[in-house]
């Protein structure tokens, strides 16, 4: 065993802050590493170090592995912590940082080689009798061929890149007519995207819900899992609205995923935080989708819901310490909702709105965790992720955890550019949402721009209600009675 003294976190934004107060917390000296568009940033001025990598672009700074070992020898540290994006699933960084002999914060290089290929992942969990969905477990490149497979698992189909991630180089074919042109753009994207054009064929589940199972492993075979997240609010195939636990698991059901979760980390010799992904259809039935092998975005739900460190966990596991707890002495105990702020315009097909933060004022209160990297005044970089901040709000159930989460936006004070926490409002309140009936085709079948700008919050539709019953001369107090609740909206000043 070998206690780290100093860390180098290889990230920036509100990951490396959030890493770095972990560390420091348990005693741990903290090194940053930042781009020449990230001098100013939270995680410089935290850390004890800072050591500048390079211009802004990310492939001239955050993703140099020399650059970054560099720092690390330079300041002394022994280990280093990925984050998520950036180098976090790059098996040869992992294995240039062991072989510099420091320590990374993660699983080692074989679980991420293995996992980074979506197909050579499905081979090695089948074997564990992880449920699949139904498709194609080799690369397939013969048109006539994948024709016919297509034909045998059923339309609608998917086509995927094996190399595949952030949703590219997957295509839908509807029917047989459209087999050809859908699977020549899904080879050219992934060639494009990944250099390899390798692609196959799974069933397309309608109607999927994502659910993944936070899974935790050490370097002395123990693996569990810290329950699920339910992720199926997307948007472009990506998550804004996270939580913990999801609605429609049953403790049985629970166990079963949780198990399949286990063994897929079993089949990849895993250990240190990973996250198995699973597709759900509306009967429940559930299909291994992929392994991510790092820590997530939204890993605060599961923190807030199991009372875990899971940073603090991940250091002690790659110092080689044995977990401190089996299965059954974990439990869920109440709710938690992360909504992902973006600085992007929902009203304009989520692009990137890039700007200044004007105003930035967080909302405070119990059960209220922001998790960010701004300060009010601070530029949104353009040359990276364009998230804010991640709000996570917990309680003792779904509902007051739903409730909390919108008086939370409606105290987020946000002006200089556009956000997502007016969508995040709307798909809180929308019935298929607090009903828990949902699945990943929500912002398709239910959100249309018009719905920010028309709706009026509760607080607004409360006054409104009150001015209505009152004598005319009253109405004065309108005025100077606005509430809180339109921060959000149009705020561009
Ligand atoms: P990526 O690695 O590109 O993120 P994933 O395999 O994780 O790709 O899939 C991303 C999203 O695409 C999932 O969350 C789900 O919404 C959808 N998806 C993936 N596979 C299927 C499938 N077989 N049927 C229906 N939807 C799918």
């Amino acid at each position: 065993m070998k206690k780290i003294v100093k860390l180098l976190v290889a990230n920036r934004g509100e990951i490396a802050l959030r890493i770095m107060r972990s560390a420091r917390e348990m005693g741990i000296k903290t090194v940053a590493v930042y781009s020449e568009a990230d001098r100013q940033a939270l995680h410089v001025r935290f850390a004890d170090e800072a050591v500048c990598i390079g211009p802004p672009p990310s492939a001239q700074s955050y993703l140099v592995m020399d650059k970054i070992i560099a720092a690390a020898k330079q300041t002394g540290a022994d280990a280093i912590h990925p984050g998520y994006g950036f180098l976090s699933e790059n098996e040869d960084f992992a294995a240039l940082v062991r072989k510099e002999g420091l320590i990374f914060i993660g699983p080692s290089p074989e679980s991420i080689e293995l996992m980074g290929s979506k197909l050579a992942a499905k081979a090695a969990v089948a074997k564990f009798n992880v449920p699949l969905v139904p498709g194609t477990s080799e690369p397939i490149s013969d048109l006539v061929k994948a024709k016919q497979i297509a034909k045998e698992i059923g339309y609608p189909i998917l086509i995927k890149a094996s190399a595949g991630g952030g949703g590219k180089g997957m295509r839908i074919v509807e029917a047989e007519p459209d087999f050809e042109t859908q699977m020549e753009r899904a080879v050219s994207e992934a060639k494009s995207a990944f250099g390899d054009g390798s692609v196959f064929i799974e069933k397309y589940v309608t109607q999927p819900r994502h659910i993944e199972f936070q899974i935790f492993g050490d370097q002395h075979g123990n693996v569990v899992h810290l329950f699920e997240r339910e992720c199926s609010i997307q948007r472009r195939h990506q998550k804004v609205i996270e939580e913990a636990p999801s609605s429609v698991l049953t403790p049985e059901l629970r166990k079963k995923m949780g198990e399949a979760a286990v063994n897929v980390a079993r089949a990849a010799n895993y250990y240190n935080a990973g996250t198995v992904e699973f597709i759900v259809d509306e009967n429940l039935n559930f299909y291994f989708l992929e392994m991510n092998t790092r820590l997530q975005v939204e890993h605060p739900v599961t923190e807030q819901i199991t009372g875990l460190d899971l940073v603090k966990l991940q250091i002690k596991v790659a110092e080689g310490e044995k977990l401190p707890f089996g299965q059954a002495d974990l439990k869920i105990t109440g709710h938690a909702i992360e909504v992902r702020v973006y600085a992007e315009d929902p009203a304009n097909n989520f692009l990137p709105d890039i700007g200044t933060l004007k105003t930035y004022v967080r909302p405070q209160g119990h059960g209220i965790r922001v998790d960010d990297g701004f300060e009010q005044g601070m530029a949104v970089p353009f040359y990276y992720d364009p998230m804010i901040a991640k709000m996570i709000c917990s309680d003792s159930t779904r509902e007051r955890a739903i409730a909390k989460t919108i008086r939370a936006i409606d105290e987020y004070e946000i002006t200089g550019l556009e956000t997502t926490l007016g969508f995040c409002r709307f798909v809180l309140q929308h019935p298929a949402f607090t009903s828990g009936n949902f699945d990943t085709k929500f912002v398709e079948k239910y959100f249309k721009p018009e719905v920010l700008q028309s709706k009026g919050s509760a607080a607004e539709e409360l006054l409104a209600a009150l001015l209505a019953t009152m004598p005319r001369q009253q109405h004065s107090l309108e005025t100077n009675a606005t509430p809180a609740a339109t921060h959000w909206k149009k705020n561009r000043s």
